[in-house]
């Protein structure tokens, strides 16, 4: 048997981990052209703050791949013929598979600006994208930032580190919109205000980079103004990989289209991690959710099918927990006000800054957005799997709503019925 993965970051290494779990004999082959060793790439916006060495994000070193026995090609697929269960491969070599695992994930979106520099716009992806940003970082200068999600807001927080000046272009009129709901997304906006050194331009677009006369980039805006800057990066979110299995015949829709075993459309081959339009929990559809924990688990689940070990995925649900100006934010599942109209809700402002939003549809708890709040994103996740109805919800603490902490507390409901272990 010979297992191929295409692609070794979070997704394809938790799945070549897997493979050779469960089948110690058979020849397992991971492909990818980015260098070893395999880093998280979440952890590019802590060097970019300078909180971290580049050495600090290694999560995989040569010996992850040499123990296991894993050949690992420092090769990129370039076509996919299922067909004949053959890769093709940058380097003109052919890959024969009996499983492949499609572990490609995602590239920026791109910006589609004008202007002679457009080309100068920095992404915010990886290793290579890190490097070039901090070439350009230069204390006392100034950096524009385009795209109000957590990409941007930490390339935001990032940029400030380094002494820069930032001024943080979105187009929707708060930040985070897409992330939290819009009590949470103006507290964001109105701390980046009042932060030294940020402006925050919201409903704001760019039109054009040019050249600039006093720092090395212009930026037209689309409300008239300029801004003169050193070094602009955007982080407008992700588009799946599938450019390249255009010719492949699997259903390619945002991504590569996967049922419950997370098996494309061809039984040999299965799809994980931010490649994936694999089951989303809460909306019951198909829906690629790019975050590390749901690559890895995919990689986990994909690995044990193709292994012939029956698994199967419980479908996946955004998740996220970042520090913001010194409070805990989090949110999970569903909290995008356009998503959530007609919803029911919970909401508590305790005695202190927490506040917890919890987001009802047909009486079932499908998202939780807080700041301070005192219930953990691992609580609060696996309330929504275990699908926790509103009126399991005890009285006393609806009847309390300024009391949101016994939610999570030693013994209390949520700790009880979903803390995770
Ligand atoms: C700045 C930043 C911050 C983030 N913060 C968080 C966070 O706080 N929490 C969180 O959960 N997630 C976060 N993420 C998202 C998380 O990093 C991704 O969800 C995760 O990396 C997805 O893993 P993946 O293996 O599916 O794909 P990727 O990480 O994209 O890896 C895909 C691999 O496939 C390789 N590849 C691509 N094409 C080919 C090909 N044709 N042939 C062979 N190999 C190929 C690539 O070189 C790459 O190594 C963040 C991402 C970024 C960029």
């Amino acid at each position: 048997m010979r297992y191929v993965v295409v692609g070794l970051h979070a997704a394809g290494r938790s799945a070549c981990l897997w493979l050779r779990k469960v089948d110690k004999t058979a020849e397992v082959i991971g492909l990818d052209p980015s260098p070893l060793p395999i880093y998280s790439r979440p952890l590019i916006s802590y060097v970019l703050a300078g909180e971290m060495t580049s050495r600090d994000m290694v999560v995989a070193g040569d010996g992850f791949w040499q123990e296991r026995g894993i050949t690992v090609l420092g090769d990129r697929a370039v076509a996919l013929d299922p067909a004949r269960g053959g890769l093709q491969l940058a380097s003109g070599r052919s890959l024969a598979y009996d499983r492949l695992l499609l572990a490609c994930g995602a590239r920026p979106r791109p910006v589609n600006l004008e202007g002679p520099m457009a080309e100068q716009v920095c992404f915010f992806r990886g290793r290579r994208d890190l490097e070039r940003i901090l070439g350009r970082v230069r204390p006392g200068g100034a950096a524009a930032v385009l795209g109000g999600g957590l990409v941007g807001f930490k390339l935001t927080m990032g940029f400030l580190k380094r002494g820069m000046r930032v001024a943080l272009i979105v187009t929707s009129p708060r930040p985070l919109s897409l992330n939290v709901d819009a009590h949470v997304g103006n507290w964001v906006g109105e701390r980046l205000k009042n932060t030294p050194g940020v402006t925050l331009l919201t409903s704001t677009s760019v039109r054009r980079v040019e050249a600039g006369s006093a720092a090395a980039l212009r930026l037209d805006l689309d409300t008239g103004q300029s801004l003169e800057v050193d070094i602009v990066a955007a982080g407008k979110g992700v588009i799946p990989e599938t450019g390249w299995l255009s010719g492949s015949g699997l259903e390619c829709d945002y991504g590569v289209v996967a049922d419950q075993f997370l098996r494309t459309e061809d039984e040999r081959v299965y799809v994980a991690g931010d490649l994936a339009q694999a089951p989303d929990l809460i909306h019951g559809d198909r829906r690629v959710n790019a975050i590390w924990p749901v690559a890895v688990e995919q990689g986990r689940v994909a690995a044990l099918n193709m292994a012939g070990i029956k698994a199967t995925y419980g479908g996946s649900m955004a998740m996220n927990a970042i520090p913001v100006f010194g409070s805990k934010m989090i949110s999970v599942g569903v909290v995008n006000p356009s998503l959530t109209k007609g919803c029911d809700e919970i909401t508590t402002q305790g005695a202190g800054s927490g506040y917890l939003k919890l987001v009802f549809r047909e009486e079932r708890l499908i998202g939780a957005v807080g700041l301070d709040a005192p219930p953990r994103l691992g609580e609060l996740a696996f309330a929504i799997r275990r699908r926790l109805r509103r009126r399991d919800i005890p009285s006393w603490w609806l009847d309390n709503p300024k009391q949101a902490a016994p939610l999570a507390a030693p013994g209390g409901f949520l700790a009880r019925n979903a803390r995770l272990t």
